[in-house]
Formats: C-alpha cells, sequence, structure tokens
C-alpha cells in the first residue's frame, strides 16, 4: 500500500504522527493509498523551516525569484499529463478536466512571472521642498494555505505562487481526499530551484489545521473550502492576529429569460451544472427559468443531461465522473429524494446509477429537477453534485430578488441577448463574479477571484491584484537628504505640506 508523506524543508517525511487517513479512487471505491497526518511535532518543524526560509527567500532578488516562477511553471506544463492522472485517480474528474484546472492554475503562475510590475511601487517626487515620499510592499513571513478537494492543482496555484513571488513561505495543507498531486507540486518546485522551506505541504485535518490557525509563527491563512469551515478558519485565524482570506460554499444560480437562445444556454447549463460532477465551486446548481423560458429549456437540459456519459475519468469518451465519497453520493441522493417527497418535478433521476465493472465507484448521474422553491433543501443547501435544481419565476426582477436573498454569493450568470437586461443584472446582483452568456465566470488571472456574503470571509480576493495586496504590507517612506548648508526645517508643529 502507497503511503503519502509530507514535504517538509525539501524532502519527502514521514514525520512523527501516527494517525493515517485512507485515500480513494472515487470510480472503483478502492483504498489507493494511506496518508500521513500531522501531528503537532511535524506542525512546529514545518514552521521552523519556513520561518528560516523567509528570511532568506524575502532578501533574494526580484529578477531571481521570477527566474524561479518561470521554470516552475515550464515544469508543471511539462508534467500536466501526471499531474492530471493523479488528479483524476483520486478525484475522479475525467482526465480533460483535470488538465483544464491545471491550465487555470498556470495562469496564476504567468501572472506571478509578472510580479516585478505589481511590486513597482509609487514614487512621489518633491511631496514637500526637499522632500519624496515612496511606497512599496513587503512579504507578510510564513503563510498557510488550506485547499479543498475539488480542484487540488488550480487551488493550491491561486495561492502558493501569489505568495512565493511576492517573498513568504508557503505551507499547503492539501485535502486530504486528494493530496497526490500537491507532492508532485512539491517536487517541481524543488526542481525549479526554489529553496528549501520556502513550499511545504503538510498533510492533516482539522487538528492541523487549527494548529496552523493558532500558530504565533503563521502571519497569514489563505482558505478555500466549504462555508462553516471558511467561517471558522476566519474567526479563529483573527482571533490570532492574523491576516485571512477564507473563499466559502456556493450556490450559483443562472437566470435565462425568454429572448435567450435556448439550445446556447442549455449547452452550457448542461455543462455547468454537470462538469466535474458537479463539484466546482463555480457550477450552476440553480437554474432560475423566467416566463416562457421555462418550458423549452427544461426540454432542451434534460436532452443533453440524458446523453452524458458517466465513467470512470480515465476512460477517454466519459464526460463525468463520480463523485468524491460515499458519504457524499448518500447525502446528493437524500437530498434529492427529500425534494421530489416535497413536490419538485423529477425530470432526470440519476439516483440509482451504477457504471458497469465499476460497481462499488461512488456514482450519481446527472439529476434535474423542476419547480423547486426556495423553501426546499435542495435550494437551501449547496449539494454539490450533480444535480440542476430549476425554479420558475414571472420576471427578471423576481430573478435578480431571488439570488439576492440567497446567502451565497459566488458567481452567477445570465443569459440573454439584451443588453439592458445584462447591465440590470450585473448592476444589481449581490454575487461577486457574474457571467453574461458565460456559464462558469472564473476570472482571468490578472483580475481577482472572490464572491460576496458566505462565500467569502475576509477583505481581499484571491490571485490577481488582491492577492499580491493581500501577501504583502505595504510601506511609505518619507525621505529628506538636506543639502548640509541648508536649515533643518524643524518645527514643534505637527509637519504640514501646504505651509512649504
Ligand atoms: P471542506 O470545507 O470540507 O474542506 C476544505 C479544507 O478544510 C480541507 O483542507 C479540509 O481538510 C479542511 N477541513 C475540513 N473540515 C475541517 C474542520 N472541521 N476544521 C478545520 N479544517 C477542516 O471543503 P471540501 O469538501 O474539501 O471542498 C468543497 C467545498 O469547497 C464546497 O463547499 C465548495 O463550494 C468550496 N469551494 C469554494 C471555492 C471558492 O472559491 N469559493 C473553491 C473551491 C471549493
Amino acid at each position: 500500500m502507497n503511503t503519502i508523506n509530507h514535504f517538509i524543508n525539501g524532502a519527502e517525511t514521514a514525520g512523527t504522527g501516527d494517525r493515517t487517513q485512507s485515500v480513494y479512487n472515487p470510480a472503483t471505491g478502492a483504498v489507493t493509498a494511506e496518508l500521513r497526518l500531522a501531528n503537532r511535532d511535524d506542525l512546529e518543524t514545518a514552521v521552523a523551516a519556513a520561518t528560516e526560509a523567509a528570511k532568506t527567500w524575502n532578501h533574494i532578488s526580484l529578477a531571481k525569484r521570477t527566474g524561479v516562477m518561470f521554470k516552475f511553471r515550464e515544469l508543471v506544463a511539462a508534467h500536466i499529463d501526471e499531474l492530471a492522472a493523479l488528479i483524476t485517480a483520486e478525484h475522479g474528474k475525467v482526465l480533460s478536466d483535470a488538465k483544464g484546472e491545471i491550465h487555470r492554475g498556470l495562469e496564476v503562475v504567468e501572472f506571478a512571472c509578472g510580479i516585478p510590475e505589481q511590486l513597482k511601487g509609487a514614487y512621489s517626487d518633491q511631496a514637500a521642498t526637499g522632500i519624496d515620499v515612496f511606497s512599496f510592499r513587503q512579504p507578510l513571513g510564513v503563510v498557510a494555505g488550506i485547499t479543498p478537494f475539488n480542484f487540488p492543482v488550480m487551488v493550491p496555484l491561486w495561492m502558493a505562487p501569489m505568495a512565493i513571488a511576492t517573498g513568504n513561505a508557503f505551507i499547503l495543507k492539501p485535502s486530504e481526499r486528494d493530496p497526490s498531486a500537491s507532492m508532485l507540486l512539491a517536487q517541481l518546485w524543488k526542481d525549479a530551484g526554489l529553496p528549501d522551506g520556502v513550499f511545504q505541504v503538510l498533510h492533516g485535518d482539522k487538528e492541523t489545521v487549527t494548529g496552523l490557525l493558532t500558530h504565533p509563527g503563521i502571519d497569514g491563512i489563505s482558505f478555500v473550502g466549504s462555508t462553516p469551515i471558511a467561517q471558522y478558519v476566519h474567526e479563529t485565524a483573527t482571533a490570532h492576529g492574523k491576516r485571512v482570506q477564507a473563499l466559502g460554499g456556493a450556490k450559483n444560480h443562472a437566470i435565462v429569460l425568454p429572448d435567450a437562445d435556448l439550445e446556447g444556454a442549455a449547452d452550457h447549463l448542461s455543462a455547468a451544472a454537470f462538469g466535474s460532477a458537479g463539484e466546482r465551486c463555480m457550477a450552476i446548481s440553480v437554474a432560475v427559468a423566467v416566463g416562457d423560458a421555462a418550458d423549452q429549456l427544461v426540454k432542451n437540459v434534460t436532452q443533453r443531461a440524458t446523453a452524458i456519459k458517466v465513467a470512470n475519468g480515465t476512460d477517454p469518451g466519459a464526460d463525468m465522473g463520480p463523485v468524491i465519497t460515499a458519504a457524499a453520493r448518500d447525502r446528493i441522493v437524500g437530498i434529492v429524494t427529500e425534494a421530489k417527497a416535497a413536490g419538485a418535478a423529477m425530470v432526470v433521476d440519476g439516483r440509482s446509477l451504477v457504471v458497469e465493472g465499476h460497481e462499488e465507484g461512488f456514482w450519481v448521474g446527472p439529476t434535474v429537477l423542476d419547480n423547486v422553491t426556495s423553501e426546499m433543501t435542495a435550494y437551501t443547501e449547496e449539494i454539490f453534485g450533480p444535480v440542476l435544481v430549476v425554479v420558475r419565476v414571472d420576471t427578471l426582477e423576481d430573478g435578480i430578488k431571488l439570488i439576492n436573498a440567497n446567502p451565497y454569493g459566488n458567481g452567477t450568470a445570465i443569459f440573454t441577448s439584451s443588453g439592458a437586461a445584462a447591465r440590470k443584472f450585473q448592476r444589481e446582483v449581490t454575487v461577486g463574479m457574474i457571467g453574461i452568456n458565460v456559464p462558469l465566470p472564473v476570472p482571468v488571472a490578472y483580475h481577482s477571484f472572490g464572491g460576496w456574503k458566505a462565500s467569502l470571509f475576509g477583505d481581499k480576493h484571491i490571485y490577481g491584484p488582491e492577492g499580491v495586496s493581500f501577501y504583502t504590507r505595504g510601506k511609505v517612506v518619507t525621505s529628506r537628504w538636506p543639502e548640509p548648508t541648508h536649515a533643518s526645517g524643524a518645527s514643534y508643529n505637527f509637519p504640514s505640506n501646504s505651509t512649504d
């Protein structure tokens, strides 16, 4: 049985913890590895190594730092097949989708390659007579990233390149469900020339997370995961004096207006609801069908959902793989069953799907529920599975009201051919990322990613310009270099620029 170790101070290590957790292949249901879970000593060792590494990494020139970033980019691109295979084996998503997430992660590495432009600062010459003022940013020190199972490469790459390029040491606590890809990333960072201790991987569960959140040697925490844990992370780490960005769960709505291209909208909705078995924080899980759009839209989506090929993610013909665990499958099936009992119309039922030859896998087929109301659990809960619920409303205003009343605010989309409707929508919804005829509006790396309301705790969105800001602190220098012959200009009054 394969054992997955930590990556501390430049090398794989078993650590001293005696707890382990099984890692599964969700397509077969088989245990494929035992993951070591860190104990307190392992955490102390990693934080000590990071603290030492941060002291020198911070002083490495921008030219050398970006040299490492360029090399890392090259190595990740060269190992894309290997990384994708690790993702599919432990997450279950299809290989092409796994490669897609790696490409999105690489975009952040590319942005980090240009970090000197972001760290240039600002200079005001002669702010007062003989006085110049300039501002620049410096790293926080040691930061940790705690990541979810659903993007085992992309989400760590939302964080680590930004933290490292800005001069921090970074400790990754990946999801215990699919930890192997992070170990390959650690090796690639090392091969790219990153000094030992600047990127480390510490595996663990709640115990390790709480250790990171409360450790005095850690200056910042980036978290991506479910809302209850995001809130816990934000509250605990801020109470311990850390800077925190904690991205939470989602319930993403797509409004479809009657003037939309209903064939194109159904293609996009189906891909956004069932791709990666619905286990994306930006998945569309609620279709808000406005007025006359509803019947045709449900018919079109039904056609797409029933044509999806569900299989092991390694099957080149697969559109969708399994869900992450048996418990996730049972929970999803339970919510769907409850919705049906509460009066939702079962249009496509994926509850009893079994994939031949993979009978022990964690399967749920594409599922469509119509006439869902905002009181049903299928609407109020983040299902995080291949389930699209359809809520029917009369007007665009009703749709916006529904979205704004929802506690989540990660992503949303509108399908329409009306610029006026789209503009009203983009201005009025209380959601962080908006797609106009785009179902999964994940921002490119030079914008930042973040939701509103229960989808983000903290001030800063992740990666892009806000990522730079999150991982750095500002300094402003007011300087005077007087000619030796000049009077000092000192005064007992508070310094004012208007009297110079
Ligand atoms: P999760 O919250 O269960 O786990 C996330 C991380 O927190 C993992 O590393 C896990 O080990 C740790 N963790 C779990 N329980 C903990 C506890 N009690 N105390 C401390 N740490 C704990 O999330 P998940 O199931 O891995 O991922 C799916 C969730 O992540 C969904 O809710 C999804 O919407 C969300 N997500 C959000 C975004 C976003 O950008 N907003 C992106 C991806 C995923």
